[in-house]
């Protein structure tokens, strides 16, 4: 069947029309500079150079997925004859908090559940919601499915979610571990345990998620039982910006130090730190790390060695936590695309028995194994493909409604 993946920011909403029955996307693009003026519509038909690439207003996500809809039946371009022909749309949502523990059919009583979750992300949800309305709006239809980022994380132990604070401030106000990249953990532990033939049930995997934000995960058999970002996505590993885990205490240091107030001081933890703060605001952008690094950059070194200690840290905690591993899988911008961060990664867990096959680490091409046969822990280098997994947990949710 044809699902609709929306994912919708404040100011963007990106798309993708996917055949589910034989996992092919139809056509992808996005709607940008939503309600701030200067709007771009991209729109690339799979397999073809029809499409569209133009500038077009959106006052507001409505006109946005109005845009979308005339392109998709456009009888030129488009790629349906008519919009009934889609099945579902299922949306991307960030937060669903510990309400939701997988992809959900939405109802006026889910949606306040969502609209409740905004206060834990206030930058996403709200959006989210924008989103589904304007989907409901325009194709008034159409069965809608939120497919929620801390929805995979659900199966986390107590022990692994609760933080050492007093426990009321749990129960009053759900201060827990949350984790994120729910659907891309998912997806990629399943297409490791596919490679290594193995029933995901019987299997440890450790998925790096490393792009602009990221997430290491413990999945033991199929289920997230660890993950290193937390109550909030600035949790866990260093990122492009981010600063990942830290002492608490250093927020109270940097305000009194810098005269800053605490939203400046959690601005710079959000948007100047990780790479970027490290290497002296030289970039977040790993390539541009990488390229100084080769060249001997000290603010460059500083910022990578720093980056692949970390990614270390969690897996070995990782590793203790599932009682060995299976899999160390990369995936996501740098994971997917950086041989020499995953040779760099690996080096140090020779240690733990990981033997990188360095032909098949620089060499090869899509999802595939880059450890040797003989390495104790087997290394995987897979895309991740967030869309199609929101779109095959949407046909999961029509199935099972029948
Ligand atoms: P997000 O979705 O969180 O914005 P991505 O998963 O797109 O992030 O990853 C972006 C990161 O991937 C950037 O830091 C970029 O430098 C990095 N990246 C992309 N291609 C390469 C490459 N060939 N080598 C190293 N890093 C890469």
């Amino acid at each position: 069947m044809k699902v609709l993946v929306i994912n919708c920011g404040s100011s963007s909403l990106k798309y993708r029309l996917i055949e589910t029955d034989t996992k092919t996307v139809i056509c992808k693009g996005l709607c940008e500079r939503i309600g701030i003026g200067g709007g771009h519509f991209k729109y690339e038909v799979a397999g073809s150079d029809k499409g569209m690439d133009k500038n077009v207003e959106f006052p507001d996500h409505n006109t946005a997925v109005d845009t979308l809809i005339k392109a998709l039946t456009d009888p030129e371009v488009g790629v349906v004859s008519d919009v009934s022909e889609i099945a579902a749309v299922g949306h991307r949502i960030v937060h669903g908090g510990d309400r939701f523990t997988e992809a959900t059919l939405i109802t006026p009583e889910v949606m306040k559940i969502i609209e409740e979750c905004s206060d834990l992300a206030p930058l996403h949800n709200p959006a989210n919601i924008q989103g589904i309305k304007s989907c409901q709006k325009v194709m008034p239809g159409t069965a809608m499915v939120g497919a929620f980022d801390t929805a995979f994380h659900q199966t986390l132990p107590e022990e692994a979610y609760l933080y050492g604070i007093p426990y009321e401030y749990y129960e009053k106000y759900g201060i827990r571990k949350f984790g994120f990249h729910g659907m891309s953990h998912e997806y990629v532990s399943k297409e490791t345990a596919s490679l290594m033939g193995r029933d995901i049930k019987d299997t440890k995997i450790i998925v790096c998620h490393l792009g602009n934000g990221a997430s290491i995960t413990a999945v033991k058999g199929g289920k997230s039982i660890d993950t290193s970002m937390g109550y909030t996505p600035l949790d866990g590993i260093i990122m492009g910006t981010r600063c990942g885990s830290l002492d608490p205490e250093i927020v109270h240091a940097l305000a009194e130090k810098t005269g800053k107030s605490l939203e400046d001081v959690m601005h710079i933890l959000n948007f100047e730190s990780g790479v970027y703060g490290l290497s002296g605001y030289m970039s977040s952008d790993m390539r541009d790390i990488r390229d100084a690094y080769a060249k001997g950059d000290k603010a460059a070194i500083r910022a990578y060695d720093t980056y692949i200690y970390v990614i270390v840290k969690y897996i070995g905690s990782y590793i203790a936590v599932l009682g060995g591993a299976d899999a160390i899988t990369f995936t996501a911008g740098i994971g997917e695309n950086s041989s020499s961060l995953r040779r760099h990664v690996c080096e140090r867990l020779e240690g733990l028995g990981v033997q990188l096959d360095e032909k098949a680490n620089s060499e090869g091409k899509g999802g595939r194994m880059i450890s040797t046969e003989a390495s104790k822990i087997k290394v995987f280098a897979i895309p991740t493909d967030e869309e199609m997994s929101i779109a095959l947990s949407t046909v999961e949710v029509l199935s099972n409604r029948g």
